[in-house]
């Protein structure tokens, strides 16, 4: 039997993609605009410790998922936070009710990724990354169908549009289906 968790009062979004699709900028144009607290994963696998050393190659920590988990399960229990990380496979399912996909053309991956003084092999692996949807695909591995929900990040009128959904449902969350 599984127990039942008392109901947040605001829900838990999860914004994930490739690196350079836009995540921690359309996370904070959410956060501001619906009042939820932001989460940046990767600033507090940084700040807290929560990895296993520095990968020399690819110029990033070798994250320790289990501390993670342990680090975030408070602040995702109360609700209304809103999550940024580039993977979202290892999270519990339960945490989120929304986990939303930004996708991006590989050129503006490039572009971005570039602009950001990235290591050509660290550009080539994500570039890739996102050819192949693997974010997309892990998303839909480990999230019920109707949470998951892909959108194209490509413009500034695409984000803005983005911003507006996703501030919709946690405005108007969908009634929960009958059993
Ligand atoms: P991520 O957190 O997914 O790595 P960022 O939010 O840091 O991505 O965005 C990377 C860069 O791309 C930033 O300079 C941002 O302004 C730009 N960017 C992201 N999404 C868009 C978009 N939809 N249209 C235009 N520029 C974007
Ligand atoms: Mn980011």
């Amino acid at each position: 039997v599984v127990p039942t968790s008392p109901p947040r009062s605001s829900p838990n979004i999860l914004v994930t993609g490739t690196p350079g699709t836009g995540k921690t900028t359309t996370a904070e144009m959410v956060a501001l605009a619906a009042g939820l607290e932001k989460v940046t994963v990767g600033e507090l696998v940084k700040e807290r410790g929560l990895h296993d050393g520095y990968n020399d190659e690819f110029d990033t920590y070798w994250l320790n998922e289990d501390k993670v988990v342990d680090e975030m399960e408070e602040m995702m229990a109360g609700g209304g936070m809103c999550v940024d990380f580039h993977t979202c496979g290892f999270f519990p399912e339960r945490w989120f009710d929304l986990v939303v996909v930004l996708r991006a053309e590989t050129n503006n991956i490039y572009d971005r990724l570039e602009g950001r003084g990235y290591k050509q092999n660290k550009i080539q692996e994500n570039v890739e990354c996102e050819i192949m949807q693997v974010v997309l695909d892990e998303a839909r591995e480990s999230y019920k169908a109707d949470i998951v929900m892909e959108l194209p990040s490509n413009t500034v009128e695409d984000m803005e549009a983005n911003v507006d959904k996703i501030v919709a449902f946690v405005e108007h969350p969908p009634a929960e289906a009958s059993p």
